[in-house]
Parts: C-alpha cells; sequence; structure tokens
C-alpha cells in the first residue's frame, strides 16, 4: 500500500470525549468514527487489525472442528418468550417492531436461534458432538457505553455454540476450545490470563474467562505466585491468614463514639488496629427485611459471594439508610452483631477476631472487647469478602496476586438451560428423546483490538504484536520527490516486499520526516526502513523496530536478508 492512495487520517489532538488509551489512540490513529454513542465506523486502518484478529480466530476455532454458520441480527420476540429472556432480559434488549407490528429484537445473543437451528437439523446423537460459530455483530443497549470500542453498543462477537448427548462429551469440548482460546491469544502475541469465573445469569456450572491484562483493566483477577491457580476476584474464595479464633482476654465495654460513622475514623479516634474492628453492613433480604453482613474493618464486601447466601436480595442491595433507621431505631454508623435482631451472616475472617471493636446498636456508641459465642451467638461462618493480595491460595499453595484485566473471551457450560425451555432433543442409542446439553463460547472480537492496544502503548502511540499489525514494515523515503535515487531504490523496496508477501506501506506522502515517523509510531507499525540520499551514497538503509530505543544502519547488500527475518516464523503471518 502506498501512503498517498490510503486513507490516513491521524489525529494530533487527544479527543476530549475519550477517557481510556485506547479509545484516544484508536480515534487519533484513524481506526474508529464515533457515528452515536456506542456505535462506531471501523475506517481502513482499522478494518484490517480487525480482520487479522478474525482470521486468527476462524482458524483456530476451525482446527479445533467447529463449524462456521452465519445467524442473522434481527430475531422474532417468539424464541425470546420461549425461552423466558424477552421479559428477564430487560433494557440491554433493543427491541423493535415490523411493519406488521410483530416484535422482534436485535440479538445480544444468540443461544436461542442457534437452540432453534438445532432442533429443526439434528436429530441423532450420531450427529454429536457438533459446534457451530459465527463472527457476527451483536448489539446491547449498554446502560453506559464507555471507552469506544471497548464497551460499546454495537460489537463484534465471536460466538460458538456446542450440543452434547452427555455430559462427559461437553466436557471434551469445552477442554478443546479453551485449548483453541490459548492458542488464539498465543497466537495474538498479547499476555492474558485464563480465570474460572462466575457463570453470571446466562447459567450452568464450569466457566472460565480470558482476560488480556492491562492495568486499565475493569477486572481484578486473582492467582498464586506458586501454583496454576487463577480466578476472577469476583469468584476467589478468600482464606483467613488465622486458623484459630484469638481467645477473648478483656471484658466487654461500651464506649462513646460520638460523630464516628467509619470503620477509619473509629479506628483513629482510639488507634484501634482496624483488623479488629468489624463492620456490619446491612442489606435488603429477600423477603423485604433485612439482614447483617459482618466483615473484618480493612476487608471489601463481594457483593456476588453475598447474593448468593440464603435469604439475600439477589442481586445484593445493601438497604437504605431509612429503612435501617425504621427498623433497627439506630443509624448505620453504630451497628453491630451484638444483640443485633436480625439474621446475621459473619465473614471467615471476622468470625476469627477476638476482643473486637463493633457498633454497640445505639447511635454515637460501640463496644471493645466483645467475642463471639461469649456476648453474642457463636457466627454463622460465610465467604464473603474479596481476596487481596498475600491472601493465601484457596488450592494450599502459595499466595494470592491480583492483577487487572480486560475480559475478551468467556467459555462456558450451560448445560440444559436452552434445551429445556426451548425443548431441544436428541435421540439416544436406545431411541430415546434427552435435552441436549450446551456449552457456549464467546471472543470480544472488537473488544480485543482495544484490549491490544491497552497493553501494548507508549507516549507515541500504539505498538501492535506482529500478528496484529495493519503493516508489518513501513518504508519511509526522505525526499521521495526530490530525489530520484530516493524514489527509485523505494520502489524497488517496496516491489520486493510485496513479491515476498510482506505486509508494506510506502510512506511516499511529501511530508518532513518527523511527521512520517510519528505518524507510523502512533498507527504502531512495528518495523521501520529510512532511505536518504546520504544513506543510499553510503550503500545504507536505517531500521528501527517500534519499540527499539535507537536505530540501527545496515548495509543495502543485507537487505534480502533482513527481509527474510522480517518473514521469519516468530514474525510471519500464519
Ligand atoms: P461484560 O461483563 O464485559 O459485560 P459479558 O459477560 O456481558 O461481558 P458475554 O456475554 O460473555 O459478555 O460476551 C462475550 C464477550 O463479548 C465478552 O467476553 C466480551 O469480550 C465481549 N463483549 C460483551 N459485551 C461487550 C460490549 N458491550 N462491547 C464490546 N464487547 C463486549
Ligand atoms: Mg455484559
Amino acid at each position: 500500500m502506498k501512503a498517498s492512495r490510503f486513507h490516513l487520517a491521524t489525529l494530533k489532538e487527544t479527543p476530549v470525549d475519550a477517557e481510556i488509551i485506547s479509545h484516544q489512540l484508536m480515534l487519533r490513529a484513524g481506526m474508529i468514527r464515533r457515528l452515536a454513542s456506542g456505535i462506531y465506523s471501523w475506517m481502513p486502518i482499522g478494518l484490517m487489525i480487525l480482520r487479522k484478529v478474525e482470521k486468527i480466530v476462524r482458524e483456530e476455532m476451525n482446527k479445533a472442528g467447529a463449524l462456521e454458520v452465519l445467524m442473522p441480527a434481527v430475531q422474532p420476540a417468539e424464541l425470546w418468550q420461549e425461552s423466558g429472556r424477552w421479559d428477564q432480559f430487560g433494557p440491554e434488549l433493543l427491541r423493535l417492531k415490523d411493519r406488521h407490528q410483530r416484535d422482534y429484537c436485535i440479538g445480544p445473543t444468540h443461544e436461542e436461534v442457534i437452540a432453534d437451528i438445532f432442533r429443526r437439523e439434528v436429530k441423532s446423537y450420531k450427529q454429536l458432538p457438533i459446534n457451530f460459530y459465527q463472527i457476527q455483530t451483536k448489539f446491547r443497549d449498554e446502560i453506559r457505553p464507555r471507552f469506544g470500542v471497548m464497551r460499546s453498543r454495537e460489537f463484534i462477537m465471536k460466538d460458538a455454540y456446542s450440543f452434547h448427548l452427555n455430559q462427559e462429551c461437553l466436557q471434551q469440548t469445552y477442554d478443546l476450545m479453551y485449548q483453541a482460546y490459548s492458542n488464539i491469544f498465543d497466537r495474538f502475541g498479547l499476555a492474558y490470563r485464563s480465570v474460572t469465573a462466575d457463570s453470571g445469569t446466562i447459567g450452568g456450572s464450569g466457566s472460565h474467562e480470558f482476560h488480556v491484562l492491562a492495568d486499565s483493566g475493569e477486572d481484578a483477577i486473582a492467582f498464586s505466585d506458586l501454583s496454576q491457580y487463577a480466578a476472577n476476584v469476583e469468584m476467589a474464595e478468600a482464606i483467613p491468614h488465622e486458623s484459630r479464633r484469638a481467645q477473648a482476654s478483656k471484658p466487654i465495654e461500651t464506649i462513646d463514639t460520638p460523630g464516628l460513622y467509619t470503620i477509619e475514623d473509629l479506628a483513629a479516634s482510639a488507634s484501634f488496629d482496624v483488623k479488629k474492628c468489624l463492620k456490619t453492613l446491612i442489606a435488603d433480604a429477600a423477603d423485604g427485611g433485612l439482614v447483617a453482613l459482618v466483615l473484618r474493618g480493612d476487608h471489601e464486601l463481594n457483593a456476588i459471594k453475598a447474593a448468593r447466601l440464603e435469604g439475600v436480595a439477589s442481586p445484593l442491595k445493601l438497604a437504605d439508610r431509612e429503612k435501617i433507621k425504621s427498623i433497627l431505631g439506630n443509624d448505620i454508623g453504630s451497628i453491630g452483631p451484638v444483640g443485633l435482631d436480625l439474621k446475621t451472616w459473619v465473614d471467615r475472617s471476622a468470625a476469627l477476631v477476638g476482643d473486637f471493636v463493633c457498633g454497640a446498636n445505639s447511635d454515637d456508641q460501640h463496644y471493645i472487647n466483645a467475642n463471639w459465642g461469649r456476648d453474642c451467638d457463636e457466627p454463622a461462618v460465610v465467604d464473603i469478602r474479596n481476596v487481596e493480595e498475600g491472601d493465601p491460595s484457596p488450592d494450599g499453595n502459595g499466595k494470592l496476586k491480583i492483577l487487572r484485566g480486560i475480559e475478551v473471551g468467556h467459555i462456558f457450560q450451560l448445560g440444559q438451560k436452552y434445551s429445556e425451555s426451548m425443548q431441544a432433543t436428541v435421540l439416544d442409542e436406545n431411541g430415546k428423546a434427552n435435552f441436549t446439553l450446551m456449552g457456549c463460547y464467546g471472543i470480544g472480537i472488537t473488544r480485543v483490538v482495544a484490549a491490544a492496544i491497552e497493553q501494548n502503548n507508549d507516549e507515541r502511540g500504539i505498538f501492535w504484536p506482529d500478528a496484529l499489525a495493519p503493516f508489518r514494515l513501513v518504508i519511509c523515503p526522505i525526499n521521495y520527490h526530490k530525489s530520484e535515487t530516493v524514489k527509485k531504490q523505494a520502489e524497488q523496496l517496496y516491489a520486493l516486499c510485496i513479491e515476498r508477501g510482506i505486509e508494506v506501506l510506502l510512506d511516499d506522502r511529501p511530508l518532513r520526516p518527523g511527521v512520517m515517523f510519528s505518524d507510523m509510531d502512533l498507527i504502531g507499525v512495528p518495523h521501520r526502513i529510512v532511505l536518504s540520499e546520504r544513506g543510499i551514497d553510503a550503500k545504507q538503509f536505517e531500521y528501527k523496530g517500534r519499540r527499539d530505543d535507537s536505530v540501527q544502519d545496515i548495509a543495502l547488500t543485507e537487505l534480502p536478508e533482513f527481509l527474510e527475518k522480517l518473514i521469519s516464523p516468530a514474525c510471519a503471518p500464519n
């Protein structure tokens, strides 16, 4: 490609409404343009990258035996009514009516459509397992579309759905997909982690997420420093550091604590160790009443874990202050488990504290030296806190570290959730109809592009891993329009690259070198060759890798060898 014929629409200024670096750089590099909130056009250079992501995904899915299909974006309401999700899905589902006033939605996901295809097409266990996938545009009317294509309303997903007669077969395909995903992310050249995950509202049992690691990631992931253990913090089991509860050593006392409403203020007021202070959070109960959740002062509540407890409203909602006051008679700053007339769940670590400080259930008063079993009932112990860096790894091996990640892929075992509601059956060896078991496997294709940038950028712009780069190499001739020698050499090199199958950009625009270089650094071309009259006279060209600190002069005679290296397996398109 010659830059003069390409639409390189780079921007110098950082767009004001782009909050995260990938969104800023995608706009500045001219990869995407916003059409409406959460809806973007992919411009030529952006699309080149997107197609590379798709190609790798498609190749690995095919290799794993999945069969590509393409399902409609517009889906009839009847299918969603059958699965029950027409009512459950809420406002993320974009609904519309056709001219006959029939209801439709724009697919946020395709379980219903694929289950319908399956029940019409597949009759016998002999056809199983079968795994269909597509790379297709989804629409989710996200409450807060943000960060460009990272969380957009319209986005491209690779979604696959597998069908099985029994759990063993589902597990095999699930494992195969896990491996395919690992191959895909390896080939992208991105640092990533797979973690066990919460299977969320889609339901089902086994579930893993794939995260591209980046400090700006929305998710926190916990992993062991010694073993393979890795889980989303939402899911990771919190293990106390102590194995036994500390003994009671002092009598309980009431102290006045006017104006001290937070654990931090309370601890600071009398130099209490915050680990000795218990906080009592009040949440809505499933029956409309209240329930108490007790944690150590330095720990953070995990809403997902708490919402799974018996009697707790799901999703978790902390009760509002007025409701608490009207039921308990005192304010939120001084609630504690001693003498509290509410169902109380106590976190494992909080249950091991002795001589603790807690609210006295009377405004502006706290207890000190309170003890479980002595001053109040033995605690109902549960795991309701987020894990922290340094916690023991739940597999008993090592300590947890926490990293931030961007969820780019998610695989789940759905079991019979959709096959039951949608009557998707197959006949087994005995001719008996069984609800098929399903697995589903997603990759956010458009999000991968943004995540790759979040992980790979510097003050000058993007640096693409070779596998995703729009161009592998850029040739920057100095004075292309003034020097015949330079022009000739540049054209020759350009032709040679094309002949070798190297994706090359020849920057033949009449620009000063600095402007040319900063454009190429911004769009992230991994390799750059500069040709100048002076260099050619000295029989040299200048090379710089996008992440190198300095340039190298290389003899022109070594050019063929240099190009060979550029297309070597490590860099070559697969
Ligand atoms: P999230 O928790 O980020 O909303 P999700 O659990 O809703 O994701 P899935 O339904 O599992 O996502 O979809 C599969 C993949 O599609 C996700 O792993 C993610 O990479 C991508 N994805 C989901 N929602 C969006 C979105 N609004 N914009 C871009 N990509 C998305
Ligand atoms: Mg979502």
